[in-house]
């Protein structure tokens, strides 16, 4: 990668960031498809002043994560229908002092999910978390006409005004808190549970009796003690890589105008290999 005076600056802008794996994606792919960009990872203390220096600074474009998702919306001049639709920014691009906020974290995970082989059409799901990432995750179900999201959370007055928020955004009923004895063919964990302990969102798992799949968002472990038991029950089990490749193509895809091939999208998996 050669840097010049006219190359494009990217970034991923995040409190804590130096974990964060999109610099390697992003910089693996400007590589592979031999574009004049690079991307850097910048820990703010306010999303403000970044995204005002995001255009006073000119760069092309900024993945927004964690905890500024959703206070960006209010930083950004143009929302996507992606942005209403999820609650929430991860995509800025900056054309010419304009931003314009994408939310590509839902798509990103149904990218992953049709390469499980898995329908999403009529299905029951249950999520477990209603953060950020479950809010974006439920859009997306809502969109590809499951039949029901039950909802589950450890704070109960969280769950209550997700339900109620999802719902009226939607105009649906089909977000329910989950009751035990619900049958869910997708079970999905949207909590930070299991990330970096052997800790399990759940401790009763009769919820995996008749499932389909299991989707655990987190990917640090690889296999989370959440994985591991879905997998003893037989179930098709998939973690939050294809979530987080997906996400990053989608949002370099905005940045560059670049699409990328099915065969580099496979490439890109194989850095998680190493
Ligand atoms: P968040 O907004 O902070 O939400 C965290 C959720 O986890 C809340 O529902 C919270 O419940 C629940 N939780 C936290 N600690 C818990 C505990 N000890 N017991 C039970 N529930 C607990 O976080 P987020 O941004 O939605 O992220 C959630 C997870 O998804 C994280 O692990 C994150 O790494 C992962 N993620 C992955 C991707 C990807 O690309 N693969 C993308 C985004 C996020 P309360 O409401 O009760 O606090």
């Amino acid at each position: 990668m050669k840097i010049t005076s006219k190359t494009g600056l990217l970034a991923v802008l995040g409190n804590p960031i130096r974990h964060s794996m999109s610099p390697m994606i992003h910089n693996f792919l400007i590589k592979e498809l031999n574009l004049d960009y690079v991307y850097i990872a910048i820990e703010p203390d306010n999303i403000h002043d970044a995204l005002d220096a995001v255009r006073s600074l000119g760069m092309k474009g900024v993945n927004i994560t964690a905890p500024f998702k959703t206070d960006a919306l209010e930083c950004v001049d143009v929302l996507d229908e992606s942005v209403n639709f999820s609650g929430s920014v991860n995509t800025v691009v900056n054309n010419d002092g304009m931003l314009s906020g994408f939310s590509t974290d839902g798509e990103g995970l149904f990218r992953a999910i049709k390469d499980m082989d898995i329908s999403l059409k009529n299905k029951n799901v249950l999520i477990l978390g209603t953060g950020g990432a479950s809010e974006a995750v439920c859009s997306m179900l809502y969109s590809k006409n499951v039949a029901n999201v039950y909802v589950k959370n450890r704070t109960l007055s969280k769950q209550t005004s997700f339900i109620l928020r999802l719902n009226k955004r939607f105009d649906t009923d089909i977000f329910k808190p989950f009751s035990p004895g619900d049958k869910a063919d997708i079970v999905i964990n949207a909590t930070s549970v299991g990330m970096c302990t052997d800790e399990s969102p759940i401790s009763d798992y009769s919820c995996f009796d008749g499932a389909e799949a299991c989707i655990d968002l987190i990917y640090n472990p690889r296999k989370t003690s959440f994985l591991k038991a879905a997998e003893n029950a037989g179930l098709k089990t998939m973690n939050g890589i294809g979530m987080l490749v997906y996400q990053a193509i989608l949002s370099f895809e905005h940045f560059t105008q670049v699409k990328v091939p099915d065969s580099l999208c496979k490439e890109v998996f194989k850095l998680f290999d190493e």
